[in-house]
């Protein structure tokens, strides 16, 4: 479960620019097992929402609770712990070039002080779990951009994480690896009994696959819902942002 109350977030002006208010008051609640969308055009705080969860970024005021414990309450030192059950999925990969795909899904239970041959057994696992478990010696320039993310999408389960963030992670895929990858997180989910919070920009994306949406604009939420129900509702701004664009 994630929840996040009266959120505000704002960004200290930089030279002569104005400060940012990427976040004003914010209530969001993820139910625990739930598939989660947040959409919104270019600026109106989905990274920054996002990173809040994560604790990649500190609220200016309001709190944030991943599964019962309020994060922002937590001292530094276990602010680290707190992370390592919350996986996350990035647009680019992120992924170690240097790195075959098993020491990448490795990486986080090396820094967690987890054995090799642990490390060795889960990261099998885990690729036979996103489908590469024939590629676990492939470098990441000799995959596709579906099987980096899939391996990315392993190495965020690497720790066990009981949610999982996702920041436009099919936008630099076509549309068979989106599909793909898409229906890997919500088979991840279905086993795992994940919590996702999926950032995007694509409606097709939010159709697909959540369960509940919100819509923000200027760092507000101005609509919301389980999505079965906002597109039952004929004046819903999000069913609306739904819609595919008029050609
Ligand atoms: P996009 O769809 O383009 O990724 P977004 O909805 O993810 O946009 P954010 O990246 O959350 O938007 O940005 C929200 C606002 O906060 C923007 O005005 C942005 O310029 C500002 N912002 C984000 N991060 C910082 C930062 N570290 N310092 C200053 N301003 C920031
Ligand atoms: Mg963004």
């Amino acid at each position: 479960m994630i929840e996040l109350n009266d959120v505000r977030k704002v960004f200290p002006a930089r030279g002569r620019g104005p400060e940012v208010v990427a976040l004003d008051g914010v209530d969001l609640t993820v139910r625990a097992g739930d598939f989660a969308g947040v959409v919104g055009p270019s600026g109106s705080g989905k990274s920054t929402l996002i990173r809040l969860v994560n604790l990649l970024e500190r609220p200016t005021s309001g709190t944030v609770t991943v599964d019962g414990r309020v994060l922002t309450d937590l001292p530094a030192d276990e602010v680290r712990r707190a992370r390592s059950s919350i996986g996350m999925v990035f647009q680019h990969f992120e992924l170690m070039d240097s790195r075959t795909a098993a020491a990448n899904v490795e990486h986080p239970l090396e820094l967690a002080g987890v054995g090799r041959a642990e490390r060795r057994r889960r990261s099998g696992e885990l690729l036979d779990l996103v489908g590469l478990g024939d590629r676990a010696q492939a470098r990441p320039a000799q995959l596709s951009g579906g099987q980096k993310q899939r391996v990315a999408i392993a190495r965020a389960l690497a720790a066990r994480p009981t949610v999982l963030l996702c920041d436009e992670a099919t936008s630099a895929l076509d549309q068979a690896s989106t599909t793909g990858v898409l229906e890997l997180l919500r088979r991840v989910r279905d086993e795992l009994g994940l919590t996702v919070l999926l950032i995007t920009h694509e409606m097709a994306v939010v159709k697909a696959v959540c369960d509940t949406a919100v819509l923000l604009e200027a760092g507000r939420v101005v609509d919301g819902g389980r999505l079965d129900q906002v597109l039952a509702r004929g004046d819903s701004p999000l069913a609306a942002a739904l819609l595919p664009a008029p050609v």
